[in-house]
């Protein structure tokens, strides 16, 4: 039976390749768009979570009733707070005092406890969510601490699943794969699995807002949540986590607040898809990148979760305003014709 699941953590993965028609008017190679909105927890976390339990309870770190641990305002958090509720773990999530209170009530809903801890603060700071979910876990009993940003089983996910989907969703003829580059499990991961199966054929490009690190910016802050590496002023090092391989990247096209917005807005606007503006980043890249393709090339981007996360943000005229992306006349919007 197709799509019958034993349990939530089994619907995991398995999500569609929806092919864009109307953003990508004047460009003749096909544009798809992996669909990681539609996984349980609502992202493509959901993957990196599952394999990083499934890592630990291997090689013994997490036993039976043991306990999770993360720092991290995202969606990793409600991926790990699905697997524990499906395996019978407790789960402490430590998030930045900024979070929204439905992320919060969304990780309470599924049993997490949530422990809030200043934002803005250093890396080296003991506050910082990496550091207090790090010493939690030393002094909790039973407890393991999942670390996305270092933890190998992260790129793993995609090496396992991801790739493999889109190398059998596209029956082998994808040639570009793009992807934002958060901690940089999805895009090494999927990419080192597209690029060994096709024996080097396929082009992996990052996706990368334009002042963050990866790409070759300065580090100063951007909206686009998720992805990127900014420098908090008080950290002089520049460390990029271990899940991101950047030799497996061909490029990374760097994509403004700007333009990333005015593709997520155009991706619900024009292709009825809702999704998050780390998503509308990897279409706008993709985009710019199959404008110089021809129709025997198969573009595949990712969207890494829902635009409903984001409804107050991006999608919310006041909100562009505020921060600079609409003039005072809301009639003549200065993101372009996409809007
Ligand atoms: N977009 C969103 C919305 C995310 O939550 C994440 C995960 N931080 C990413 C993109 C980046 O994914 P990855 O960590 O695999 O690079």
């Amino acid at each position: 039976m197709e799509h019958v699941y034993e349990s939530a953590l089994d619907a995991v993965g398995h999500t569609p390749l929806i092919r864009l028609s109307r953003v990508t008017d004047g460009i003749s190679a096909p544009v798809y768009l992996k669909a990681e909105f539609l996984n349980p927890g609502g992202s493509v976390k959901d993957r990196a979570a599952r394999h990083m339990v499934r890592a630990a309870e291997h090689d013994g770190t997490l036993r039976p009733g043991g306990v999770i641990v993360e720092g991290t305002s995202g969606n990793t958090g409600i991926g790990l707070a699905i697997v524990a509720a499906q395996r019978g773990y407790r789960a402490i999530v430590v998030v930045p005092d900024k979070t929204s209170t439905d992320k919060l009530a969304a990780l309470r809903a599924y049993g997490a406890e949530v422990v809030v801890t200043a934002s803005g603060v250093s890396r080296n700071d003991p506050a910082h969510v990496s550091q207090l979910a790090r010493r939690i876990a030393e002094e909790t009993p039973g407890a393991w601490f999942a670390n996305q940003y270092d933890n190998p089983a992260n790129p793993q996910a995609h090496v396992d699943t991801t790739g493999p989907e889109i190398w059998a969703q596209t029956d082998g003829r994808v040639t570009h794969y793009i992807a934002g580059i958060g901690t940089g499990g999805t895009v090494s991961g999927t990419g080192a699995h597209l690029k060994r199966v096709s024996d080097g054929r396929v082009r992996v490009i990052g996706a990368d807002p334009e002042s963050s690190t990866y790409g070759g910016g300065d580090g100063s802050p951007y909206y686009v949540e998720s992805i990127g590496h900014y420098l908090h002023p008080d950290t002089a090092d520049d460390v990029w986590p271990l899940s991101y391989h950047s030799e497996v990247l061909d490029a990374i096209e760097r994509i403004s607040d700007r333009e990333a917005i005015a593709a997520t807005r155009a991706l619900a606007r024009r292709e009825g898809l809702l999704v998050g503006a780390s998503g509308g980043a990897a279409v706008a890249a993709a985009l710019r990148v199959a404008r110089g393709l021809g129709p025997d090339d198969l573009v595949v981007v990712v969207a890494p979760d829902s635009g409903r996360n984001y409804l107050s943000k991006y999608f919310d005229d006041d909100w562009l305003l505020r921060n600079g992306f609409l003039d005072g006349d809301r009639t003549r919007p200065v993101l372009g014709d996409l809007v």
